[in-house]
């Protein structure tokens, strides 16, 4: 078993916060062991916390249409969320839940080492981008250690309202532009030096 499907098998017996008390399944998150590009939601719904899969509802149809128009399919990313159970009803996750996820979130950082993480509405956005409001810096990659973070609405935001849709589809859409830009900034940027990207 590979360190990350161990990591897994963790998550899937966790019990670090009250959210494990009411699942079915708890949602680790899928996809390859290395990948390019990681995406962050917020936690299970209904449907995900049935399959034991993220993104599988209404708001993963629509991701799955977002990573087609960059021809990308969910096989080539991973997906997973802030949260790994799902929260009653579907309320917003909790600061201590959050906490109590934050280190199974991180490891599984750590392992896939993605060269860009995709945060889907503002709970993982939190992570990387403080005090930030989405309708202010969605669509702005900030590189910090190599990394490029790329804070975008979360596709259930764009189903709510639709005139986000559009907003949506084009953040998304400078996705492949952002990784090939990857590997020449990494040569421009100072170490350690976190940095507003403007690049198109
Ligand atoms: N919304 C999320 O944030 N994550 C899922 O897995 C499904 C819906």
């Amino acid at each position: 078993m590979s360190e990350l499907e161990a990591l897994h098998e963790q998550i899937r017996a966790c019990t670090r916060c009250k959210l494990h008390a009411a699942r079915t399944n708890a949602v680790p998150g899928e996809g390859p062991e290395r990948v390019d590009v990681l995406f962050i939601g917020e936690g299970p719904g209904f449907h995900e916390d049935k399959q034991g899969r993220p993104f599988v509802g209404a708001a993963g149809r629509f991701l799955d249409e977002l990573l087609q128009d960059i021809d990308l399919d969910r096989e080539q990313v991973f997906i997973t969320n802030v949260v790994k159970c799902r929260p009653p009803a579907n309320r917003d996750p909790e600061p201590d839940e959050i906490e109590a996820c934050r280190e199974h979130l991180d490891r599984q950082i750590a392992l896939l080492r993605p060269k860009m993480v995709v945060t889907l509405g503002r709970f993982s956005m939190a992570r990387y981008f403080s005090n930030a409001k989405i309708s202010q810096i969605h669509g702005q990659p900030k590189k910090m250690q190599g990394v490029i973070y790329y804070p975008m609405y979360h596709p259930a935001a764009a189903l709510h309202q639709p005139s986000l849709r559009r907003t949506v589809q084009d953040d998304m859409k400078r996705i492949p532009q952002l990784l090939a830009e990857i590997d020449r900034l990494a040569e421009e940027e100072p170490p350690e030096q976190a940095q507003q990207l403007s690049l198109f």
